[in-house]
């Protein structure tokens, strides 16, 4: 394949802020041949992105980007070439999507102490088009009002860790995460392994636990990491023999560090996970060999 590999994005069916279809045409027109769509917990927009990738001439494989809680920590695991209709994977993104919603309204009523913030669960729901509503809405939101300057700060003061209405995260367990997404015939990557602030050790019991539950992937490239980062993570990904994966986490134009399709080349002697695609996920792969 001559053309550009993203297998990292969201759309309108998550914290994206194009729809699937314009998602696709995008791609298309920044050189991506082979791309997937990975929305936070949902898989709502993969048929209309399956439609846009047909016209544009795309390859389109199912994707999603699944949140996990492990141990202390929120990880993302990214599920690869999918079947989006699997009634396991359905089932288990429902349930996660109930959990969202719960935290989202606790998010909002934490919010709604503050003045010009009293409507902070309708605005959200407002700006999300989507059932689910994730902080990114939130942190728009308070952009959109003026009480944060950018999505960074309304991050620090008010969303993160130590902000003012945060609320931590009740997400599947890395078993249930990894479980789905294989069951759907998908291969499971940890997403952006070196977002984490993890010590080393932390993060190498991270992908013995991942593997043991049956993780193929790590995401060597993502536009989340720095030069150094992408040679760590790929030293790493060698040493755990993980597959490697690339994406840009593309969630809005405007960003002039992340683009689709840009910027993704895996480094020199990293497996890349794509060419296992299509074959009916990890039961064709030799895991552990
Ligand atoms: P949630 O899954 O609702 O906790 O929202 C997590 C999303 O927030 C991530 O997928 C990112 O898109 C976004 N996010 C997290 N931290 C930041 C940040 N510092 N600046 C901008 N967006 C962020
Ligand atoms: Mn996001
Ligand atoms: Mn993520
Ligand atoms: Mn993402």
């Amino acid at each position: 394949m001559s053309g550009l590999i993203d297998l990292h994005c969201h759309s309108t069916a998550s914290d994206g802020t194009l729809r699937p279809a314009e998602l696709v045409k995008r791609a298309r027109e920044q050189g991506v041949e082979l791309l997937a769509l990975t929305d936070h917990d949902s898989v709502q927009g993969i048929a209309e992105a399956s439609e846009a990738a047909r016209m544009h001439k795309l390859e389109l494989v199912a994707g999603v980007e699944i949140s996990v809680s492990w141990r202390s920590h929120t990880v993302h695991i990214l599920g690869l070439d999918m079947n989006p209709g699997h009634a396991g994977l359905q089932e288990g993104l429902a349930w996660l999507a109930q959990r969202r919603v719960a935290r989202a309204r606790r998010i909002a009523a934490k919010l709604a102490r503050h003045p010009g913030l009293e409507d902070a669960w309708e605005a959200a729901v407002g700006l999300a088009s989507c059932e689910a509503v994730t902080r990114t809405h939130f942190a728009r939101l308070l952009v959109q009002r003026g009480l944060a300057g950018d999505m960074g700060v309304a991050f620090k003061r008010w969303l993160g860790r130590k902000g003012k209405a945060f609320v931590p995260g009740d997400w599947a367990s890395l078993e249930q995460a990894v479980g789905w997404i294989t069951a759907a015939g998908g291969l499971a990557v940890i997403a952006h392994p070196a977002r984490y602030r993890m010590t080393h050790t932390r993060l190498a019991e991270l992908i013995e636990d991942f593997k043991r539950a049956g993780g193929v992937g790590l995401e060597v490239v993502s536009s989340a990491h720095s030069p150094q980062e992408r040679a760590s993570m790929a030293t790493l990904a060698r040493r755990h023999g993980l597959l490697a994966s690339a994406g840009s986490d593309f969630h809005a134009p405007g960003n002039p560090r992340v683009e689709l399709g840009r910027g993704l080349e895996l480094p020199q002697g990293c497996p890349p996970i794509w060419v296992h695609f299509g074959r009916g996920g990890t039961a064709a792969l030799c895991v552990g060999s």
